[in-house]
């Protein structure tokens, strides 16, 4: 049985979402054999944009990371796989979708460094906490 340390927490971002590649980033998240656990769309408010990205409060971006991230729908995701946080971050590539090889996520649905189509936890501490902070216990099959 699949644990808690084998998940991690994706957003498919407002970007991805407007420009119609939910179903693309889905059948990537399939085709690389993570389970989905739990998924919602989402409009975040500034208070649960700003909330989620608070270790960023004091970087210069953090006013257009809120406006980008409140700009239309997301969808929130509970990625399972083994080693999920590395093998997530993997097949979304590096932060900056410019740098981003071809056949990543940020590197064939991303446009910049900051609408990059995709989030995911950087450790399976943040994958945790992340993930309790977008869903209820109840939400997770
Ligand atoms: P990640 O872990 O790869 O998502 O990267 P970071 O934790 O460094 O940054 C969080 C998010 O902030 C990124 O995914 C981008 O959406 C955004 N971001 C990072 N750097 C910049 C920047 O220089 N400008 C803008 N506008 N957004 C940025």
């Amino acid at each position: 049985m699949s644990t808690a340390g084998n998940r991690t927490f994706a957003i498919i971002k407002p970007d991805a979402v407007r420009a119609g590649n939910i179903g693309n980033i889905i059948q990537r998240i399939n085709d690389h054999g993570f389970k989905i656990r739990a998924m919602k769309l989402m409009h975040m408010t500034r208070e649960v944009a700003g909330g989620f990205y608070a270790v960023h409060r004091e970087r210069p971006f953090f006013g257009e990371l809120v406006d980008f991230m409140t700009s239309g729908p997301c969808v929130v995701l509970a990625l399972e796989k083994d080693n999920a946080v590395q093998a997530w971050r993997d097949l979304m590539g590096p932060t900056d979708s410019t740098k981003a090889p071809k056949g990543t996520i940020r590197g064939d649905f991303g446009t910049s460094v900051g609408e990059n189509a995709s989030h995911g936890s950087d450790s399976e501490e943040n994958a945790k906490i992340e993930l309790s902070y977008f869903f209820n216990a109840t939400e997770f099959c």
